[in-house]
């Protein structure tokens, strides 16, 4: 296996990893390590380069640094990235980018995120201690999506509360763009909660299957975006909102699950000149970590530390969009000064 250290300004240490004999590249970002070890999900895509690979860590990386800043977790933030088809993973792929993993001694821990799961990372704690989201163990957290679909739920009713007077969803008209791991829990909670649903995934018998089971309308993957409804949540992958997405959303608010929203930071300024209002990606699903660090920090009451933790999130959430509107300005942006006011204070102190 041979790691290579890259220089990234942005980022405190970030390494290539390959291993030819089992066909493994890959990329670990390590981008803040100030609150805490870094902490972020590893990623398996079939990237078309490996600049994209790198460009998703690096990028990913840095917003799991708001992420865990914004839900007060003593936690950095890191990314990883495999280039590769989830469907041909191997067991030695898995194995080796553990190993460099564990070269980071704690610097970086990892746990599950697109195209890996509680098994895998069962595979990867063979080698090294740095893996979280485990499917059984003393401070096992498992699958995280439940609880990132839970503060997902929760950010959706606080969206309506701010955009449309009232957090009950009943009645509402919610599209949701992608059917994985946590866009269809979130269908389940929405759909308890009365909600409309569209939906849509790139896969066709996922999208069919949910449309059965959630009583939900199926739209193309292509048109999701257009559909005319109350609040759209992005579920699927990152930089959906862009220039031209943005101008034909038909929607009153955007909250939802998938990291990196915003294809550039001015997309949230687009977002608020058009009066959508947006409920920042990175504190809004932040639930899915907050499970995670119970097993990095050794929570012995997961469940209320997790209870507790969405709850101020939320009380985040509602003071971003109090102060956005007072500022006239999109809750992104003040999402983003919160933060790193926040990081700053603490490199000061
Ligand atoms: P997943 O791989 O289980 O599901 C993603 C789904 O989106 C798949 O069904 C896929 O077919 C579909 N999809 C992909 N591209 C699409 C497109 N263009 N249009 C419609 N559907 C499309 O992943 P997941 O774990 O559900 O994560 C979804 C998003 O939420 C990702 O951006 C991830 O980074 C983010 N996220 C996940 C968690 C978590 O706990 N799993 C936590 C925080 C953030």
């Amino acid at each position: 296996m041979i790691v290579t250290p890259i220089s990234r300004p942005t980022h405190e240490e970030v390494l290539r990893v390959e291993d030819g004999s089992c066909g493994l590249i890959g990329f670990i970002a390590v981008h803040s390590t100030q609150l805490g070890p870094a902490a972020g999900g590893l990623r398996m895509r079939p990237y078309d380069s490996e600049e994209a690979a790198l460009e998703d860590a690096l990028r990913l990386s840095r917003g799991m640094t708001f992420k865990n800043a914004a839900a007060d977790l003593p936690l950095g933030g890191g990314k990883a990235a495999i280039i590769g088809d989830p469907k041909t993973k191997t067991r030695a792929q898995l194995l080796a980018f553990a190993r460099a993993i564990d070269g980071l001694a704690g610097r970086y821990w990892t746990a599950e995120d697109m195209g890996m799961s509680p098994a895998d990372m069962a595979t990867m704690a063979t080698v090294t201690p740095f893996v979280a989201g485990l499917p059984d163990g003393a401070f096992a957290s498992g699958d995280p999506s439940p609880i990132t679909a839970r503060g997902i739920f929760q950010a959706i009713r606080t969206t309506a509360r701010f955009r449309f007077g009232s957090p009950i969803l009943a009645g509402r008209h919610v599209a949701v763009q992608g059917l994985g791991h946590v866009g269809w829990h979130l269908c389940k909670l929405l759909r308890a909660g009365g909600a409309r649903l569209s939906v849509a995934d790139i896969d066709p018998e996922r999208a069919a299957w949910a449309g059965q089971s959630f009583g939900a309308t199926v739209v193309g993957a292509d048109r999701i975006l257009e559909v005319e409804a109350d609040i759209l949540a992005p579920c699927a992958i990152g930089g959906v909102l862009n220039a031209d997405t943005i101008a034909a959303l038909q929607v009153r608010a955007v909250a939802g699950g998938a990291n990196n929203q915003l294809a550039r930071a001015e997309d949230g300024a687009a977002l608020h000149a058009r009066g959508i209002l947006y409920a920042p990606d990175y504190v809004a699903n932040a639930g899915g970590i907050i499970n995670v660090a119970t097993e990095i920090l050794r929570i012995r009451d997961r469940q209320g530390f997790v209870s507790d933790k969405l709850a101020a999130l939320d009380e985040t959430l509602e003071a971003i969009f109090k102060r956005a509107a007072e500022r006239g300005v999109g809750p992104d942006r003040v999402a983003d000064e919160t933060v790193a006011a926040k990081m700053q204070r603490l490199r000061a102190a």
